[in-house]
């Protein structure tokens, strides 16, 4: 069959209209797989931000005044919509961004269960009465903080927005996100079951621009009350300073460099083959993606020929087609960034033990690539490589291997593999991470927090936690008899 490759017109969504940007200015959205243009994305000026900002304070009055139970009701109507078009929704994702069908329909099911999982936590935001004087009524309360500026990337199209919006729209809170402008399509899609489902205008609000503009418009309006951002490091920290400037609270979700450790009682099969899985879901572009494997040197050979063993089943192609398990790099960037690392590391004196190129085709497509003998002094050891390459390295000691795990400034997910509860335990207590996985690398739950300690971040999105950034806390002393 051949594939649907029509692609929608793509819109800001600002108070209650669909619209391009006021001074006409647009960027055009590539197809990873082909290179082809699917179309333009508008991008907003500053007199459009404005309009956003006073639709979101509008929209925010709004909604924390509407009853939980009727919020609750609509998120949960956007929800439904939402896993209604999943196809459709993975369709474009898959467009825009190259990951197989399977997985952007699978994002767009899993988003439609975070907003259900925020939608029912919120109305649990209780406050409580602390017991006080006589005629004295004290109590803490937990309310929305205000309009939020958001800010998302390109590689879980559906992902990152909704973990914001969904968060955001639970708490009570009003949101002007700017979602990224290389896959707009997805965002817009979400934000239509969301107006579809009745959300009153102004709630949410979606932008396209020049990322340095858009959000340092944002982040200094007096009207936004927190920034979230999920990112690199570098922007991450660049957002923080200017909140922090602007005295305004921010949760960065920032990026990561997973170490793997295959201790020496693991089953290195079992183990090569679910880190493969997960090394290479997404091409890679995952944050919490394994990308550090210290394997003990009595499994290192073991293990790195079951790697290349799954690395070498990897089905690369167009994410529309039947079959495929791995898309393109989402931008020539990444594309180009593979190229430097494998250069780097072999001239260093790694050995490529599978893949390491370029596919020679359209399309920004990487081999399913894996590393061996990778010298400590490579840059793929130290830098986030966000694709498709597995750099393997030995220890002898467990020690020194989670010394090398916790040596970068990253600190968002880690991973260990153990039969013994004891070496768990000393993984657990050990890793510098927000994120521990044991004997799996399984992606995040909306039933649980993910964030990151040290460079990768602060705050958690998911879980009890999820809401935490979303709320304030406010201490009420109410006197109810005078003179007692
Ligand atoms: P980048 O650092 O230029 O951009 C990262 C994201 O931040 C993009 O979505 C971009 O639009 C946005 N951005 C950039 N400057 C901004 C600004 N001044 N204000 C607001 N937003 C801004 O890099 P990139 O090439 O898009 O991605 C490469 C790197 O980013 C990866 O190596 C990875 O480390 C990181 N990344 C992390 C995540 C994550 O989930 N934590 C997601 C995507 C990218």
């Amino acid at each position: 069959m051949t594939p649907d490759l029509s692609y929608p017109d793509i819109r800001m969504r600002i108070a209650d209209r669909w619209r391009t940007g006021a001074d006409g200015r647009t960027l055009p959205v590539l197809n990873p797989a082909t290179e082809k243009v699917l179309g333009e994305v508008p991008l907003t000026g500053a007199a459009d931000l404005d309009e956003a900002v006073a639709a979101a304070v509008d929209g925010f009055a709004a909604w924390r005044d509407t009853p939980v139970a009727r919020r609750t009701e609509i998120l949960h109507a956007a929800a439904d919509l939402l896993t209604e078009r999943a196809d459709e929704v993975g369709r474009i994702m898959t467009l825009e961004q190259g990951k197989p069908l399977r997985e952007s329909r699978g994002e767009a099911l899993r988003v439609a269960n975070t907003l259900r999982w925020d939608a029912e936590d919120a109305r649990r935001a209780y406050g409580r009465i602390i017991p006080s004087a006589p005629g004295t009524l004290l109590s803490v309360r937990r309310e929305p903080i205000g309009p939020v500026a958001a800010f998302t990337p390109w590689n879980f199209p559906a992902g990152s927005p909704m973990r914001k919006i969904a968060a955001a729209l639970s708490a009570g809170c009003s949101i002007v996100i700017k979602a990224s402008e290389e896959t707009p399509g997805t965002a817009c899609e979400l934000v239509r079951c969301f107006v579809d489902a009745g959300l009153p205008d102004g709630v949410l609000n979606l932008v396209f621009g020049e990322p340095a503009e858009v959000s340092a418009h944002l982040i200094a309006s007096p009207h936004t009350r927190l920034v979230a951002f999920t990112g690199s490091i570098p922007v991450g920290k660049l957002l923080a300073s200017a909140a922090g400037a602007a005295m305004k609270p921010s949760i960065m979700e920032l990026g990561g460099h997973a170490p793997v450790i295959v201790c020496a009682d693991a089953d290195p099969i079992a183990a090569a083959r679910r880190a493969a899985a997960a090394k290479f879901a997404n091409a890679g572009q995952v944050c919490t993606s394994p990308s550090r494997f210290l394997v003990h040197a009595s499994l290192v050979e073991e293990f790195t020929a079951a790697f290349v063993a799954a690395a070498e089943e990897v089905v690369i192609g167009d994410g529309l087609a039947e079959g495929v398990t791995m898309g393109p790099l989402a931008n020539d960037r990444r594309l180009a960034a593979m190229e430097e690392l494998v250069a780097d590391a072999t001239a260093r004196g790694a050995k490529v033990a599978c893949g390491g190129f370029r596919l020679d085709r359209p399309g920004y497509f990487f081999a399913p690539t894996v590393l061996a003998d990778v010298p400590d002094d490579a840059r793929v050891l130290a830098e986030e490589p966000f694709g498709p390459i597995a750099p393997v390295v030995p220890f002898t000691d467990l020690d020194e291997a989670m010394r090398v795990a916790n040596s970068l400034p990253y600190g968002l997910a880690a991973y260990g593999f153990t039969e013994s509860a004891a070496t768990a335990e000393r993984l657990v207590r050990g890793l510098e991470a927000g994120i521990l996985s044991i004997n799996h690398c399984g992606g995040s739950v909306s039933e649980a927090p993910s964030g990151g300690v040290k460079s990768s971040g602060y705050g958690r999105e998911g879980g009890t936690e999820g809401l935490d950034a979303y709320l304030v806390t406010k201490r009420v002393s109410h006197l109810l008899e005078d003179g007692r």
